[in-house]
């Protein structure tokens, strides 16, 4: 097989890390997934909770149509087979923030089976990874363990909060393909609008699954499909961050290596992962499905789609990182990567389009990707919040391109701007400060002129080693204040020089 692999060496021999992400988004969506209440993030403790939520003896939960509809959007999106016949499952299990004493979930039948993604490596290359499944699924609430010494508080605003969990397939090799999975989906479902992405409010978290087996060893699993060929994984939950996820798979990757060549084995275990030393360390050992009794929901009837619903869904859809990427590289003539960095995210594709109509797409690709999100990268400021509006910045660019100023000064008038300095037109600050390119010959011959005569050694030089012009460049341009048209400039300095 043509897989890609990544080994990893050992002291004997060498290793194949695999990696599966299970990620939880939360949907965007105004109430819970079987009852009304707010899902609002923010709120005051227990603000936002139903009778329901509370799991009160004789509620009856009732299924919420607008998250089934954005776990379809997603499953689409995911290129992914919608299930017309779905259901809902009790997943058994006791936790003080989970009053039911049981999740409702998806187990045998989710609501989206299989599907594949595109994702983009920094390298340039791009793989497939396979999805597993998408199921619906309630979050639980959340247990408070430092508000008092004594006491521990259970807070259950996020209990049933609705939750897609987006299974992967063990499709990733190594760190770096887990967490651009995993930066694949959040540009995804960001897109489609089903899930904010939120990672710091915890509205998308992932669950790192991570063996590693002897090399070979994951063409035999891709050949035969029996996980046998594969090591034994670990789950570390609830990672919530791109870097984090990378973080986690090289610790981990290494970490069993160390372990099963010094002669121990890996349990299948649930890990946690500490932030400040960037390792991971055991929860608990790891559930079996059978150790939570997985039973149909008797309160929930089957969940049946409708055909034509899904379709409408279908043709309803955004257009999609992918399509979009594709698109301003046959539309602008972009680079695959200017392409990708500017598909990536929804805000900054809209402004860059906005920068880009009507003019020259690489250069408009240029000043937002090289100038604009270097700017802002520097400020820690979103597009949202970028002091140059898009219509400014393409006014900025037509003044390149119609020769009034030289790139190198408009570097400076975008400076001006972004500092809020300048808060007019381009057009009017380079009139009002003068900083015109200046194109009349007459001037900037008698410029070359001065300097010619001021300096017989460059001239003498210049002949026998005419890279040397450069000189003479910088000196015009130093006179002229950077505003000397560069093209006349050469032009006018080839010919007084003799050089060719
Ligand atoms: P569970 O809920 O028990 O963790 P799931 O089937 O929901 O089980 O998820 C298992 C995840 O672990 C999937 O993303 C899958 O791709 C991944 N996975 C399974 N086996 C391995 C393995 N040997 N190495 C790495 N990842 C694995
Ligand atoms: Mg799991």
């Amino acid at each position: 097989m043509s897989e890609p692999r990544k080994l990893l060496q050992g002291s004997t021999g060498d290793w194949e890390v695999v990696v599966g992400l299970e990620v939880h988004a939360q949907v965007t969506s105004k109430s819970k997934l079987f009852s009304g209440a707010s899902a609002e993030y923010g709120a005051g403790p227990n603000e936002n909770v139903s009778l329901v939520d509370a799991a009160m003896p004789g509620m009856l939960p009732v299924i919420n149509k607008y998250c089934v509809e954005q776990a379809i959007r997603t499953g689409l999106g995911l290129n992914a087979k919608i299930n017309l016949w779905s259901r809902f499952d009790r997943k058994n299990y006791f936790y003080p923030d989970l009053p039911q004493g049981y999740q409702i979930s998806q187990y045998k039948d989710p609501i989206v089976g299989e599907g594949e993604i595109e994702v983009e490596l920094d390298s340039g290359e791009t793989i497939k990874v396979g999805i597993e499944r998408l199921h619906l699924e309630q979050d639980a609430g959340k247990s408070i363990h430092d508000l008092a010494p004594k006491e521990s508080y259970v807070d259950l605003n996020r209990s049933g909060v609705a939750l897609m969990e987006i299974v992967s397939k063990p499709d990733m090799r190594s760190a770096e393909e887990g967490s651009a999975y995993f930066s694949k989906l959040r540009s995804i479902v960001r897109y489609l609008g089903t899930c904010d992405g939120n990672m710091e409010e915890g509205s998308m978290r992932a669950d790192v699954n991570v063996s590693v087996c002897r090399a070979g060893n994951y063409d035999k699993f891709r050949e035969t499909g029996d996980f046998k060929f594969l090591g034994t994984r670990t789950e570390t939950k609830n990672v919530n961050s791109i870097r984090y996820v990378k973080q986690v798979i090289d610790y981990e990757a290494r970490r069993q290596v160390e372990v099963l060549e010094s002669g121990g084995t890996i349990d299948q275990e649930t890990r946690l992962f500490d932030v400040k030393s960037g390792t991971t360390r055991t929860m608990r050992s790891k559930e079996d499905a059978h150790d939570y009794r997985y039973f149909p929901d008797p309160d929930l009837l089957p969940l049946e789609l409708d055909a034509a619903w899904v379709e409408e869904i279908r043709a309803g859809l955004p257009e999609l990182p992918d399509q979009k990427k594709h698109r301003f590289m046959s539309e602008y003539g972009l680079s695959a990567y200017d392409a990708l960095v500017l598909a990536a995210d929804k805000a900054n594709a809209a402004y860059f389009e906005e920068v880009a109509k009507g003019r020259d797409g690489k250069l408009a690709a240029n000043w937002v990707t090289v100038e604009l999100f270097g700017a802002l990268n520097k400020e820690g400021k979103t597009i949202a919040e970028s002091p140059v509006s898009a219509a400014r910045l393409g006014g900025l660019i037509d003044l390149i391109k119609d020769g009034v100023i030289s790139g190198k000064i408009a570097k400076d008038v975008f400076a001006l701007m972004f500092t809020g300095e300048e808060t007019g037109d381009p057009a009017d600050i380079v009139e009002k400060r003068g900083l015109k390119q200046v194109t009349d010959t007459g001037a900037i011959e008698k410029v070359v002129d001065e300097i010619i005569a001021a300096n017989p050694k460059q001239v003498e030089q210049v002949k026998e080693k005419p890279k040397t012009m450069g000189w003479f460049v910088g000196q015009v341009m130093q006179k002229t204040g950077g505003k000397a048209n560069p093209q006349a400039v050469n032009d006018i300095l080839k010919k007084k020089l003799g050089v060719e």
